[in-house]
């Protein structure tokens, strides 16, 4: 069974005048169709206001949809009963860390969730453990989460989040407030978690690098999904990317340019090792 589905999938926000009187609807998703099987990590690429938070949100139960459905482990988001349920099921990260750090040292803040779920306290001591080691945050529990770097504060988010132990994790733009190293800091907890512990993640980011390890690469533009695919067939499409005001990895972009100059590299080079490999076949 997927882990989530979407089924012809439609939200609308609907914009009110001062009378309360409809003005406006805007479709942030449209009529979109999708699975993500259980283990699989997935990258979500789409410019600004494509409709990629929109669907986040809907993997949560946060957002309902306005047509079709969304399933999350087979539960139906509109169903009411699975709310918690589906929220222990899928658990979401947001962009700034700052927003979703409560506690006063980190060990507290990963508790709060497990907490709020009436986990036993025994239980809830080796999740914090658990979880802040697989994040590799484990010797920071008795910090303040205010002495952290960004990419540590978004990995105790992360940690939080594993607490609840999720089958799925859904990551909204997690390392745009990030520095550099930061953000590979979190990429990394992210496979780790996906191939040790096999939790599936749904990545929504803007760093095309981030998304080169994917299973898979949904492209989102104007509330449609309009590319899906492994993240070599994504990226050998480097002119159809840029119709959907996207960039490719700094790497696809360098071989890219070589081949117009007439230099016989294949398409969709992801990784510096592949492109030096294609270039000393060459000479
Ligand atoms: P993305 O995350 O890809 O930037 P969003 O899901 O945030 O896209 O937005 C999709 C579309 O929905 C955009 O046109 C955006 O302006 C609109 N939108 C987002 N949030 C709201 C809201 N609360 N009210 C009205 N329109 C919204
Ligand atoms: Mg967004």
């Amino acid at each position: 069974m997927s882990i989530i589905k979407a089924d012809k999938l439609t939200f609308e926000y609907i914009q009110r005048d001062e009378d309360d009187n409809v003005s406006g609807i805007n479709v942030a998703v449209d009529n979109v169709t999708f699975n993500i099987e259980p283990g699989q990590f997935v990258a979500v690429l789409g410019h600004n206001g494509s409709g990629k938070s929109t669907l986040a949100k809907h993997m949560n139960a946060l957002l309902k949809p306005t047509e079709g459905k969304m399933y999350v482990n087979g539960m139906d988001t509109t169903d009411n009963d699975k709310e918690t349920d589906i929220r222990r099921t899928a658990g979401m990260v947001f962009q700034n860390p700052d927003n979703q750090i409560i506690g006063v040292v980190v060990e507290e803040d990963v508790a709060f969730g497990p907490e709020n779920l009436g986990v036993p306290k025994k239980e809830i001591i080796k999740r914090v453990e658990e979880s802040l080691k697989a994040v590799g945050m484990y010797e920071f529990k008795d910090y303040s989460p205010n002495k952290l770097s960004g990419g540590q504060k978004q990995r105790v988010a992360i940690a939080g989040t594993l607490a609840m132990r999720p089958k799925c994790i859904v990551l909204d733009e997690p390392t745009a407030m990030l520095d550099p190293s930061g953000r590979k800091e979190v990429i990394e907890a992210l496979h780790k978690l996906n191939k040790e512990d096999n939790i599936t993640i749904i990545l929504i980011t803007h760093f095309m690098v981030e998304t080169i390890d994917a299973d898979k690469i949904f492209v989102m533009d104007n509330g449609k999904i309009v590319m899906e695919g492994t993240p070599k067939e994504i990226f050998s499409q480097v002119d159809k990317l840029k119709e959907y005001s996207l960039d490719v990895p700094q790497v696809t972009q360098l071989a890219y340019e070589l081949r117009k100059e007439g230099i016989p590299l294949p398409n969709g080079i992801l990784r510096i090792d592949e492109l030096v490999k294609e270039l000393c076949r060459l000479s």
